[in-house]
């Protein structure tokens, strides 16, 4: 029925603007090391903020951008990210039947492993920092309902299963760990490698190597676009993470149907 679709879409962007809107509170709190439960508060006058005033973008239009109390300019990364949740959560809705017994798990682990990357793009384009252990839990989270078969990996066996997300976390954690190595730091961090790692938990093999693939492809394209604009200049370094990101969800949305395609070209 093509009402329950629209109302599966609309739980989604609505789901999505809220996770984005959480995803704020965890990037600024998790960067100034304080508890992630409690109000929030403005960060120039410290008051705080009206429940009617956290409507994830709606508030912030309503605002035109500026604290209620104290006029101050709320910074561009609440609404973006809220944005970014919203379209994340409408495109899992479309891609899986929220509702829907057989396409409803995927729905969900789709939402959260893709919004929970949120937080730490911000923190890595804001303060060139990864969380961690924030990285690392989640990572073990998403293996585990890949493994159970509620996740991105789905359709094969228990131990064929168990084997992609092993292969995908091993694989993603060497290859950047060596060019951690490699670099001896500079062009890579440790954070990397835990978001590479947790890009396998999610993703699983195949669709961990296609993922770096268009990590490197969106990422390098991105560069020289802005070396030719003159935007960014030679030994510039630009945060590594939202390449990965971006390379994530692509692989995610486009990665099965491109690994089918190689596989029928090559055959
Ligand atoms: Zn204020």
């Amino acid at each position: 029925m093509f009402v329950e679709q629209v109302i599966g879409w609309i739980f989604g962007a609505c789901l999505g603007a809220c996770l984005g809107s959480f995803s704020n509170v965890i990037a600024i709190r998790w960067h100034a090391e304080s508890t992630v439960f409690g109000r929030s508060a403005c960060p120039s006058c410290k008051r705080q903020i009206k429940a009617r005033h956290l409507v994830p973008i709606f508030s912030w239009l309503y605002l035109r951008g500026h604290c209620s109390n104290c006029g101050k300019k709320i910074h561009v990364q609440y609404p973006l990210v809220e944005l970014a949740g919203l379209l994340l959560g409408l495109i899992a809705a479309i891609r899986h039947e929220p509702f829907s017994m057989y396409t409803g798990p995927q729905f969900w682990f789709e939402l959260i492993f893709s919004t929970a990357l949120l937080a730490p793009l911000v923190m890595d384009i804001r303060w060139k920092v990864l969380p961690v252990e924030y990285l690392g839990g989640l990572s073990i989270i998403a293996a585990i309902i890949n493994v159970i078969g509620f996740g991105v990996v789905t359709g094969f066996g228990f131990q064929t299963r168990l084997a992609s997300v092993i292969l995908g976390m091993a694989f993603a954690g060497l290859f950047f760990a060596f060019q951690v190595l490699a670099s001896r730091g500079n062009w890579l961090g440790i954070g990397d490698i835990w978001l590479g790692v947790y890009m396998g938990a999610v993703l699983g093999w195949p669709l961990l190597p296609i993922s770096i693939y268009l990590a490197y492809l969106i990422g390098g394209s991105v560069a020289i676009g802005g070396l030719l604009l003159g935007s960014l200049h030679r030994g510039d370094r630009l945060p590594f993470a939202p390449a990965l990101v971006s390379g994530m969800f692509a692989a995610m949305w486009i990665g099965p149907l491109l690994y089918d395609w190689i596989l029928t070209a090559w055959t």
